[in-house]
């Protein structure tokens, strides 16, 4: 048996599916794609953008890091937010984090994990910014308030890159979101100021 046979098999019933109720599918989707959205959110297997938001392959432009990071230095992700705007013209920009966000955790809790210690020290940072508010909370709360100030300074970040400020000059409008997700409830809610 060919190895993860079984994933190939969940792939040939979900093409079949797919065919299924829309004959021409996939060879619409094949000559173009023209999403709406770009979606930059976590990398955690339980936040996956299409799915929580009922979104077919084709409709959603998706870009996902270990907790929702919107660094300038992130090459990978500028390109992407680059394409998504000018070649894509998405009209919305979701930035999505989640509750219990392992990422955001980590940032805060005083021991070195290695490499990605670089990648959240940026989420250390906006834990210090706010030290007086998240100091007044306990426990979950405290965790769950860092996760929703990392989502609103990520969206912040994002609004002052290059691109999203070219995209201005141009009068090209992009709506930028900042939304978090609830693994326990699969609920997600709007944050945006
Ligand atoms: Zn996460």
């Amino acid at each position: 048996m060919k190895a993860l046979g079984h994933l190939f098999e969940n792939n040939q019933k979900w093409a079949e599916e797919m065919v299924g109720k829309d004959p021409q599918f996939f060879s619409n989707l094949a000559e173009q794609q023209s999403p709406k959205y770009l979606w930059i959110g976590c990398s955690d297997s339980r936040v996956p953008a299409n799915q929580i938001i009922g979104l077919n392959p084709g409709e959603i432009f998706v870009h996902r890091n270990v907790a929702n990071v919107v660094s300038q230095t992130d090459l990978n992700m500028l390109s992407v937010v680059q394409y998504a705007v000018e070649v894509l013209k998405v009209e919305h920009i979701i930035v999505c984090g989640h509750y219990g966000c392992g990422g955001v955790a980590a940032s805060v809790d005083g021991t070195r994990h290695g490499l990605i210690d670089n990648w959240i020290q940026n989420i250390g940072d906006i834990a210090e910014a706010h030290e007086d508010e998240l100091k007044s909370l306990e426990g979950a709360e405290r965790a769950d308030r860092l996760c929703e100030l990392n989502v609103l300074s990520q969206t912040k970040n994002l609004s002052k890159t290059t691109v999203l400020k070219g995209a201005g000059d141009v009068g090209q409008t992009v709506n930028l979101h900042s939304w978090i997700y609830r693994l326990d409830t699969g609920r997600l809610i709007d944050l945006t100021v």
